[in-house]
Formats: C-alpha cells, structure tokens, sequence
C-alpha cells in the first residue's frame, strides 16, 4: 500500500460569490490518500461514480450514512472500518459545515485509480466549501477546478506526467460542458483552460514557497 500526503492548499473562488454561502468555511490543506501498490493510472476519468474510492473514517461518526471501507476498497488491507457511503458526499458536504467538523478530522482517502483521486479531490472540495446546490453546474465547476489544480501541484507525487492530467482535464471539461448544457447554460471553454488552472496552481505555489509543508510525501507501508 502507498499512502500519500496531497498538498490541497484553498483555492480562489471562481465562480459568482452566490454560488455558496459558506465558501472556504474550512480551509483545505491536506488529503491523505491510501491506494494499492499496483493501482489503475491509465483509467479515463467519466461522470460515472468510481467504484474503488471511499472517504475512511478516522473515528466514530454518528451522523453521516457509513458503510463498511473494505467494501468499496479492496487491497487496502481493511477490517472493520467505516466509510462514508458512496451516496452521501452531499449529506457530508452538508452536516460536515452544519457540525464544523474540519473534513481531515474525519477522513482519508482510498482510491484504487485515476478516476478514484480525481473525484476524491472533486469531494474534498465540495466538504471545504459549502452551497445550496441551486447552481449545480457552477457548484461543480468549482470543484473540477480545484481537483484539477491539485492534481497539478501533486503530480510528481501521485507518480503521473502532464499528459495524464491533460487527458483528466479535458474529461473534466466535456463533463462540466454538459452539467451546463443540461442547465441550458453555455459553458467557456476558458473557465477549465490549461493555462488558467496552471496560472492558479503557480499563484498557490508562490504564495506557499515560504512555508514548510508535509504535501507531497510518498511513504511505502509495509
Ligand atoms: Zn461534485
């Protein structure tokens, strides 16, 4: 098993200010990510939920839906462990903010695949930034947004190239276009740009070069 510790520092907000009522209430910093020693990077990211990833819980929890983690996430050597239920990212995107339970209190990820980490971090940015949900596409763009731009800062230690996230943010943008279109809403395409979402990673960058961090450390476990 490897576990990593993915830098997630907040991103700026990028869509209208009324999308959410309580953006950045908890200041992403870091997701810690469990996967098996061999794991899928080559999967195409779709709309479909990733069968192989699941938020462990690290504690007892009473108020969220939980199933048992060794279901949804074979390889990892669980036993006993809880998880969140597949179902209810919103229920914990909702009682996460209502409790202020801070989301790396309560959770690490597994995820076996590609497609697993990058809606992972899709989720770990709806848990920090809360919303109403009536402007889904919007919602959702804010959250491919900062997936992708963690993507990008954590490259070399989820072990993937440039090419893969390339093809991880033109799935993105194909997704997010049809969120729109379903809405019966145009989407621009430079809203999910390349040189936009790597703008914003460099600007994190900078802004943290002067602080130590544990982001991007790789341990092998035995
Ligand atoms: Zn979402």
């Amino acid at each position: 098993m490897v576990r990593t510790i993915l830098g997630t520092p907040p991103t700026p907000r990028v869509v209208p200010a009324d999308v959410f009522d309580a953006f950045g209430w908890c200041s992403s910093d870091v997701l810690e990510w469990w996967r098996p020693d061999v794991w899928d990077a080559s999967a195409d990211v779709t709309a479909a939920n990733p069968p192989r990833m699941v938020f462990v819980m690290r504690k007892e929890c009473d108020f969220l839906p939980r199933e048992l983690a060794r279901v949804h996430s074979p390889g990892l050597g669980l036993e006993n462990e809880w998880a969140l239920a597949p179902y209810a990212i919103d229920d914990a995107t909702d009682e996460l903010h209502a409790r202020r339970v801070a989301p790396g209190s309560l959770f690490w990820l597994a995820a076996a695949d590609l497609p697993g980490l990058v809606w992972g971090l899709h989720d770990w940015s709806h848990f920090h930034n809360h919303g109403p949900f009536d402007a889904r596409a919007m919602t959702e763009l804010q959250c491919d947004t900062a997936a992708l731009v963690w993507l990008f800062l954590n490259l070399a230690s989820v072990g993937i190239g440039d090419a893969d996230w390339e093809r991880v943010r033109r799935s993105l943008a194909g997704i997010a276009a049809s969120r729109f279109a379903d809405e019966g809403a145009s989407f621009d395409a430079a809203w999910l740009a390349r040189e936009r979402l790597v703008e914003i990673a460099e600007e994190l960058t900078s802004r943290s070069s002067r602080r130590s961090s544990a982001a991007g450390t790789a341990a092998r476990v035995p």
